[in-house]
């Protein structure tokens, strides 16, 4: 026998895509995720979706016509209102593109498109168990670098709905080429693909620890991490100086807009309270003084979950306003 009502999510990044399903709001029931795949235009996202999702009702023995809804966080500039991706810095040949349409036609289910940032500034509002309170930015560190805003209790998505889009402020002029087409965007300078770049390339003239890391595999920023804990001089520079952009990056975003939080989720995330003091260390020497000196910086709780679990919440918001606030 079927289960009954059921919300899918989806999150589709640069180098994988998920699929998650929920009954009740704040809980993933189940999620399925594909790392091999490697998007190339969004008819293959599509069959990529179809295939997925028949693959998980079936698992857990639901029926597609139960199916309330699709709420999709995707890795790009968004137009949330009429779910057309505008452009995305890490995907090619999707300006312009309205998946939310498409998607519908092909599924036959209700569909909700966002930025993947927002969905994620979302999920952690509304049931990621912080105290960030009703007014924060969102920052999820990972491959890109992607923000979004809690103003209010409410998502904030500004006049074209890229509102919170840290990763792609220009902290060096005329710096590294970012995957949006600017120069030294935060993205381009403390990503961790930014991360994996800079180690990859002084490990071929400075000696490192990294070196004797190479044997075993691809050298990226979760290496970088381990060799600076380890005390290695170089992987502890390259950290720092990521954390020194971020952080000050993050204390003009509090200046700003005067937010007494910030959260970081995403990948990176995992590095704990080991990331938090340094990026928080940068932060307040942007911040030294004033009415905003006791921001604080948190660490999500669900790093990894909180952007299905915003996926899945916006089709519960759209099928009735099903939950509140944990
Ligand atoms: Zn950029």
């Amino acid at each position: 026998m079927a289960r009954g009502k059921f919300a899918l999510g989806c999150d589709v990044g640069a180098t994988k895509v998920s699929v998650s399903v929920g009954v009740e709001p704040g809980v993933i029931l189940d999620r399925i995720t594909d790392r091999t795949y490697r998007m190339r235009n969004p008819k293959d996202l599509v069959s990529e979706l179809r295939r997925m999702i028949a693959d998980i009702t079936e698992k857990n023995n639901l029926d597609i016509s139960d199916c309330m809804g699709l709420g999709v966080a995707f890795a790009g500039f968004t137009d949330s209102r009429n779910g057309v991706i505008v452009a995305s810095p890490n995907l090619e040949g999707w300006d312009n593109t309205p998946l939310k349409q498409i998607l519908q036609d092909t599924l036959g289910v209700a569909v909700r498109v966002e930025n993947d940032a927002n969905v994620g500034a979302y999920g952690e509002y509304r049931h990621g168990g912080s105290v960030a309170g009703t007014d924060f930015l969102y920052v999820t560190l990972s491959t890109g670098i992607g923000g979004g805003l809690i103003i209010g209790g409410v998502p904030y998505e500004g006049d074209n709905g890229v509102a919170g889009e840290i990763g792609h402020t220009v902290v060096i002029p005329d710096g590294p080429k970012c995957g949006c087409g600017k120069q030294g965007c935060l993205e381009a300078v403390a990503s961790g693909l930014a991360i994996e770049r800079i180690a990859n390339e002084r490990m071929k003239r400075e000696r490192t620890s990294l070196n004797d890391r190479a044997a075993e595999g691809k050298i990226d920023a979760r290496t970088v991490f381990e060799e600076a804990r380890n005390g290695d001089p170089l992987s502890s520079e390259i950290v720092d100086t990521a954390c020194r952009y971020l952080g000050l990056s993050i204390a003009n975003a509090v200046m700003l807009l005067s937010l007494s939080s910030v959260v970081i989720g995403g990948g990176m995330a995992r590095e704990g309270e080991y990331l938090r003091r340094k990026v928080e260390h940068y932060m307040r020497k942007g911040i030294a003084g004033g009415p905003n000196e006791n921001a604080k910086l948190h660490i999500s709780k669900k790093p990894l979950e909180v952007v299905d679990i915003g996926a899945l919440q916006l089709v519960f918001d759209s099928s009735g306003g099903k939950g509140g606030k944990d």
